[in-house]
This record gives C-alpha cells, sequence and structure tokens, in this order.
C-alpha cells in the first residue's frame, strides 16, 4: 500500500513538473515606445509581468522608436492571440497600420489600455476598434458621447465638444453592468479602484460597443456626472477588443481589480473564454486592494 501511495506521489509530481514547465497556452504582444504618460516603459514591465504570473500567457514586447513615425515598427500581430497597447504616439507605418486592421479583423485579440484610447485621433479604424477615445482632436465628428443615465439606460449623446476629460486622480467605484460575461463574472457587483484618472467624456463610434462595468464621474470630483464606461468590449470583424480607460498610474496599475481586468481581458480577447479566476485579494464594495510591484 505505502507503495502505491508513494508511485502515486511520485506521477502527481512527474505531472506537475510537467505542467509547469509546459509552454504557456497563449502569446501576447505589448505595443509601446512612445506615449504622454512617462511611466509608460514601468507599465509595459508590470502588464507583462501580470499576464506572465498567470502562466497562460507568454508575452513579447514591440517598441517603436522615441518619437516619430518608425517605419521599422513592423510587428507579427498574425504570431499573437492579443495584442495589448500601452502606446499613445505618433501614427504607426502605414503598412502595420494595415496589417493592425487585419489582424483584428481575422479574429485577433486587442485590450486597450487608459492613454492607448488618446491614440490615432484620425484613424477610424482604430476608432472602430476602441470604440470610444479621448483627446487626440476628437469631436462631435468622432462619434457621440457614450454613458449610462441614472436608470442604467444606454445614451448616445451626439452633442458638440472634445472627446476626453478627467479631474483629479482619486480612488473610485466601478459597477458592474453585466455580471454574466466572462471577463466580469464573479465580480462583486461594486467595488473600488485604486488612486486614478477617471476618464469621462469618451467619444467614437461606439459601434457594436458592449458595457460591461462603469464608474459614476462625480461633479463634486471634478467629473461629469455621468456614468462613464470603465469595462467595455467591442466587436470587430470577426475580432475581440477589450477596452478600460483604468491604469494611469502605477499604483492604478497595482490595483487588483485592473490586474484581473488585464489579465481575465486578455483572456477573452484571445479566446472569448475565462478561465482565470477572481482572486481572494480581489477589492470589496467600499475596499479598495492593492498588490505593491514585486512584493
Ligand atoms: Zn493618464
Amino acid at each position: 500500500m505505502l507503495r502505491y501511495v508513494l508511485a502515486s506521489f511520485t506521477a502527481a509530481a512527474f505531472i506537475l513538473t510537467a505542467t509547469a514547465q509546459a509552454e504557456p497556452a497563449l502569446k501576447a504582444l505589448i505595443a509601446d515606445g512612445q506615449n504622454n504618460h512617462g511611466n509608460w516603459p514601468q507599465t509595459t514591465k508590470m502588464m507583462k509581468k501580470y499576464l506572465e504570473d498567470t502562466k497562460l500567457f507568454s508575452v513579447d514586447v514591440a517598441t517603436t522608436a522615441k518619437q516619430g513615425t518608425d517605419e521599422s515598427f513592423q510587428p507579427d500581430f498574425g504570431k499573437y492571440n492579443v495584442v495589448i497597447s500601452n502606446y499613445n504616439g505618433a501614427p504607426w507605418p502605414k503598412e502595420t497600420r494595415e496589417k493592425f486592421i487585419d489582424y483584428v479583423k481575422g479574429g485577433g485579440g486587442f485590450v486597450v489600455v487608459h492613454a492607448a484610447n488618446n491614440a490615432f485621433g484620425d484613424w477610424k479604424e482604430y476608432n472602430d476598434m476602441i470604440g470610444l477615445g479621448g483627446w487626440g482632436g476628437r469631436n462631435e465628428k468622432s462619434g457621440p458621447y457614450v454613458y449610462l443615465d441614472e436608470a442604467g439606460k444606454l445614451v448616445r449623446d451626439e452633442a458638440q465638444g472634445g472627446g476626453g476629460h478627467h479631474g483629479p486622480q482619486h480612488p473610485f467605484q466601478l459597477i458592474v453592468r453585466d455580471a454574466e460575461h466572462p471577463v466580469t463574472k464573479g465580480m462583486p457587483r461594486a467595488w473600488m479602484h485604486v488612486n486614478d484618472e477617471l476618464y469621462d467624456l469618451l467619444r467614437g463610434p461606439g459601434e457594436n460597443m458592449h458595457i460591461l462595468a462603469t464608474a459614476y464621474s462625480d461633479k463634486a470630483k471634478g467629473g461629469s456626472g455621468r456614468h462613464e464606461p470603465m469595462i467595455f468590449t467591442v466587436e470587430y470583424g470577426q475580432g475581440r477588443v477589450l477596452h478600460t480607460p483604468m491604469g494611469h498610474g502605477n499604483d492604478s496599475q497595482e490595483c487588483v481589480g485592473f490586474i484581473t481586468t488585464l489579465t481575465r481581458g486578455a483572456e477573452w480577447a484571445a479566446t472569448g473564454k475565462v478561465t482565470l479566476p477572481i482572486p481572494d485579494d480581489f477589492p470589496a464594495e467600499e475596499k479598495t486592494s492593492q498588490r505593491k510591484f514585486g512584493e
């Protein structure tokens, strides 16, 4: 009997070792290189580690030159299951833009974080993919403001005005609006996000867009007085896009809610499903949860 038990342990240990050494199932690419947020090298490092820590993703980073359109920036998007943009800068080369459209249209996953939604204000297809954006010359020609009213009803407001605004950074509460979507399933109905810029007045085509969670942009905190989309999806061709305007600072990206949204969002964008669990240290209705990076 003892021998049998030992043999079972050995077999179990072998399986564990084999699992640990297996190649991650999914390939992710983070695009960066230019950003009005000087901490972008750090946030790329953080997002790369968050994704790798799931054991689900291997992660490459494609970085442009520091300024201007970098003609040598030609990632092979087709090698990846999901692309994460941490880029807000000069236009990508024409060929790269076309390849990126083909990649997402053909079923590639795309995750948009914070200032990546400031990028490419006049690139039509990019704005179709991200649904909503801010700054970058956006105005009523870019599409409506999209938000939820007090009754939770979707508003598409064609009013004139610029796109993109935020008050001073502060912790704020997310309200889950679709608790059945794979990305938000299992999250508490309300949870507190660590200190961040609460992007409001985003505008864009907003087609094929589905809001998973919002945050109330309080006028008392310099906000719009609207329930602003904070986690949402966009269908673009066969591709799945997960967009979160969260993630301004290193502290914002240490929020366990942000980390969970990023990793589950990337899995969903890549596969259409989510196997990653909601972690035990997920924030609560009135309580933020922050993991100091590197610990
Ligand atoms: Zn910011």
